[in-house]
């Protein structure tokens, strides 16, 4: 885990983003918008481009792990952006081609929604439509938890354009524009992370011209399912950086603070919790890998995918528990960083989908490699 990359990104991060920094991009009172520039601006955002070369996609999680260990929001940010400039790029025309570029140079934000109301892990359920009248696309309905909407220039919203068909078959991708009429965005305050606001976006009427669509008509599902793909392993990538920047923090804490005149880290249990961490981050970091490999290869990576999401998310989790557990009662203090990486951890519970969807996509032939 620790390449010339990461270390750069590293020394970046412990200069840019202080613990202080880190707690007002949580708590919502600093915007995160010119330090995800200063991001592209060293050019790790290119790393999305994967289809330029293959090898991107572990440079890119590489960016992941280090930004999120440091920042929730940074990690977050990374992740949609690079998501939507993949779908961008992969099923855009022209002129999306080129929005997608502008996200990673930095000039561009783009913000993906999926998510209604009624409608989470049931995405079968989504209402929102689009009609077509004459040269443009007509957007009614709602959408819930779109992150990072209120900093977007463009919002990739996924809506019903057939409404006779199964939802596989009948949902389209539309590149909306921030300032597109009809369009209402409101931020949900959350519990953490609220410098990159998730939020609620109502459609009255918005009408956003016909080449705005991304991929076919009725053909949404297949940008859907690679950046689902995408964002899985992202998160996982996320999950790996922040343990093992908190099992680091608990290496140094442990040998720093005396119990009884010795180093709480010289008690075994203290130890065996750390080394636990240690564990789980290499085993974690390593079912990324091969996440990345079968997504790299072109062959079916959805169990490898699943597979990395589901025990990272679970061990950010674990680890985030054992973090509070060793630290003792400090660890539930605002001076301390582990009471924010526990908040910030959780979302990987959800982002990318519930680990319950992943199982039910693994379970289908959860053996097959
Ligand atoms: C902070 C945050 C940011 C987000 N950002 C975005 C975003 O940018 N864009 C976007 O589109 N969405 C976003 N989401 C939405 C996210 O993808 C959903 O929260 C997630 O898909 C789960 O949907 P839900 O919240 O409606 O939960 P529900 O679908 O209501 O699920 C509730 C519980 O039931 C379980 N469950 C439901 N169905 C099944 C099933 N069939 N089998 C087994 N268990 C099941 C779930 O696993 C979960 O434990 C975000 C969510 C959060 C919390």
């Amino acid at each position: 885990m620790y390449t010339e990359l990461s270390n750069e990104i590293s020394h970046w991060c412990r200069e840019a983003v202080s613990q202080e920094t880190a707690e007002l991009l949580d708590s919502g009172e600093c915007s995160p918008l010119a330090l995800y520039q200063e991001i592209c601006q060293k050019g790790w955002m290119n790393y999305a481009n994967i289809f330029e070369d293959k090898q991107n996609f572990s440079r890119l999680a590489e960016v992941c792990k280090v930004a999120n260990a440091y920042s929730g929001v940074l990690g977050n940010m990374i992740c949609v952006n690079a998501a939507c400039a993949m779908i961008l790029g992969a099923f855009g025309n022209a002129e999306a081609k080129q929005f997608a570029q502008g996200i990673l140079e930095g000039k561009n934000m783009a913000a993906f929604s999926l998510t209604e109301p009624q409608a989470g892990t049931d995405v079968n359920n989504i209402q929102a439509s689009a009609t077509l009248d004459g040269d443009d696309w007509v957007i009614h309905g709602e959408k819930y938890l779109a992150t990072g909407a209120m900093l977007a220039d463009a919002i990739l919203v996924v809506v019903k354009t057939n409404p006779d068909v199964a939802t596989k078959n009948g949902t389209s991708m539309l590149l909306v524009p921030a300032n597109s009429k009809g369009m209402e965005i409101t931020p949900i305050p959350k519990m953490s992370a609220n410098g990159y606001a998730s939020c609620h976006i109502r459609f009255t009427g918005c009408r956003v011209s016909s080449d705005r669509i991304i991929g076919t008509v009725n053909g949404a599902w297949a940008a859907m399912s690679m950046a689902g793909g995408v964002e899985r392993v992202l998160v996982a990538a996320c999950c790996v950086g922040l343990c093992q920047r908190i099992g680091e923090y608990l290496y140094e804490y442990t040998n720093d603070r005396l119990v009884d005149g010795k180093p709480l880290y010289e008690l075994s249990n203290i130890r065996h919790q750390i080394v636990d961490i240690a564990i789980k981050v290499r085993a974690a970091d390593a079912l990324v890998g091969q996440a990345i490999s079968a997504l790299a290869s072109g062959t079916n990576a959805t169990n490898a995918v699943c597979a990395a999401k589901v025990f990272a998310a679970q061990m950010q989790q674990e680890v985030s528990m054992t973090a509070m557990n060793v630290m003792g009662g400090r660890a539930y203090l605002k001076a301390y960083p582990v009471e924010r990486w526990l908040r910030e951890g959780l979302l990987s519970l959800w982002a990318g989908g519930t680990n319950e969807l992943q199982k039910n996509l693994m379970s289908r032939k959860p053996f097959d490699r």
